[in-house]
């Protein structure tokens, strides 16, 4: 580096911007004070959740939040776009070279925008209709209002297939309540029952079927690595377009850690992101494609996505040189690492893991067979003893979608903080703790209830204390000064 202490000017930065917020609106200054202390003092165990570098913070806080700049580097439908070219430009050849993809499109606000995206690239570049060639058109971006008509009439016929959402998959892999359940016919692969494992034969049989033009692979919820070539070979044989939702995931592809059958750019020709989970980058997506889905993918604002967020690329472009960094990759065997020792302990401590256990950032724990409870009511136990996590659903979930019967754990913004596999094993004792003296308790009806708990007298408060000793040993943005 370059001998600036990054810590000390940051607590200058963060001092002097919050004074000048509270000449404006004071309780966004405070709730920002309150954010950080309440950030420092959980345990933060969802899997979704990072907490992204100083330099990657403060590159999103500028002017170029204040710039319009449809279109793509060096093609805008706004004049004096040069300097949000310099940072889309930067951010998209980290991400090239950091993914060894053949072009990324970092413009996606959000994961789902990324999906939305990755979803219309597929669909422009594939679904043809006649009069696209006599028209001499180039793309679905060509056609005359004719033949809109007749290209409605076939994207209404179009085919996905993705990991349904109980097996681990998202929402937007074809979900029924979703758009891309609705804007497309779905069907969706589970796990294999007995092992919680992908069972690649049962979804190739499925994909034979089924015939869709669209195979998504990703999840947010699946404890296991997921072999991209098993994938890529169906999604051919098939005549589909695998497309890989590696937003969980990204962080272990940036590190190497997936590699090979399990690198979703080698094996896939579209693959799409989020940036701020293990990635460590700002809230945001991207979408890397192979050569040939690079002219549609480029259309993604503003066919589905408003103008792109100039101050929220500029951090992509931080986070991703960040990325490159052989301390990243470390980061990226440690999460692996953390989440092992984290199953490890809650195994030997009795709780019922699906798949058994991790070989990803994901814990996923059955905590109605582990511990008697919904997820709803584990999740609430937890926070009440300082550990933060969220619900989420078992493969074949009896409580359904709402309550619940499982509890996700992930590692990457403890492993941020610098938590060891040995602190890991502390945190698992300190949740079996905190669920085992968790009992459910009576609805207002005086039946079972799916929501309501009661916890042992003094439990939370004793788990809490030992959760602040870890969080203490492990400050976030140690020296950071308010
Ligand atoms: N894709 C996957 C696999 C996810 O897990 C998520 C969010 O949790 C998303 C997409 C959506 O990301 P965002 O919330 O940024 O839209």
């Amino acid at each position: 580096m370059t001998g600036i202490d990054v810590t000390q000017q940051a607590s200058i930065a963060y001092q002097a911007m919050l004074k000048v917020i509270e000449t404006s609106e004071p309780t966004v200054a405070e709730a920002i004070r309150q954010e950080l202390t309440d950030q420092r003092t959980s345990l933060k165990l969802i899997a979704s959740e990072n907490y992204a570098s100083l330099p990657t913070l403060l590159a999103m806080g500028t002017w170029f939040s204040d710039k319009y700049a449809e279109g793509t580097v060096g093609h805008r439908f706004y004049a004096g776009c040069q300097n949000l070219d310099t940072v889309e430009a930067a951010a998209a050849r980290h991400a090239e070279e950091l993914f060894g993809a053949d072009h990324a499109y970092v413009q996606p606000h959000s994961g789902i925008d990324a999906n939305l995206v990755g979803y219309w690239t597929i669909l422009s570049h594939r679904v043809e209709t006649p009069g696209l060639a006599e028209l001499g058109a180039k793309s679905v971006n060509d056609l005359s209002e004719q033949d809109w008509e007749e290209l409605r009439h076939r994207l209404g016929e179009q085919r996905l297939m993705g990991m349904s959402l109980d097996a681990g998959g998202h929402l937007t892999h074809g979900f029924r309540p979703n758009i891309s359940g609705k804007l497309f016919h779905q069907r969706s692969y589970g796990t294999d029952p007995a092992t919680g494992l992908v069972d690649y034969d049962a979804v190739r049989a499925q994909a034979r079927e089924f015939k869709p033009l669209v195979l998504v692979a990703g999840y947010s919820a699946y404890p296991r690595r997921v072999n991209f070539a098993t994938m890529r070979e169906i999604a051919d044989e098939v005549g589909a377009t695998l497309m890989v939702d590696m937003a969980h995931f990204a962080g272990l592809v940036a590190g190497k850690v997936f590699t090979g059958d399990e690198d979703p750019v080698a094996n896939a020709p579209v693959v799409t992101t989020t940036t701020h989970k293990s990635l460590r980058g700002p809230r945001g997506g991207m979408v890397l494609v192979d050569d040939e889905f690079a002219a549609d993918v480029d259309r993604g604002c503003p066919m589905v996505l408003g103008g792109p967020l100039g101050n929220m690329m500029s951090a992509k472009a931080v986070a991703l040189a960040e990325a490159k960094t052989p301390a990243f990759a470390q980061y990226a065997q440690d999460i692996v690492a953390n989440a092992k020792a984290l199953a490890e302990g809650l195994l030997r401590r009795g709780a019922t893991l699906v798949t058994g256990g991790t070989d990803n950032h994901i814990v996923l724990v059955d905590a109605a067979t582990s511990f008697g409870l919904t997820g709803r009511q584990a999740e609430s136990a937890l926070l009440e003893a300082g550990i933060v996590t969220n619900r989420n659903a078992i493969p074949r979930d009896p409580n359904g979608a709402w309550y619940t019967s499982g509890i996700r754990l992930g590692t990457p913004a403890l492993t941020s903080r610098g938590f060891s596999p040995e602190d890991m094993d502390r945190v698992a004792g300190l949740i079996c703790e905190a669920l085992e003296g968790t009992r459910p308790a009576a609805n207002s009806k005086g039946l079972p209830g799916k929501a309501k708990y009661a916890m042992a007298d003094g439990l939370a408060a004793r788990v809490h204390a030992e959760a602040d000793e870890l969080l203490g040993n492990n400050p976030l943005y140690p020296g950071l000064e308010l």
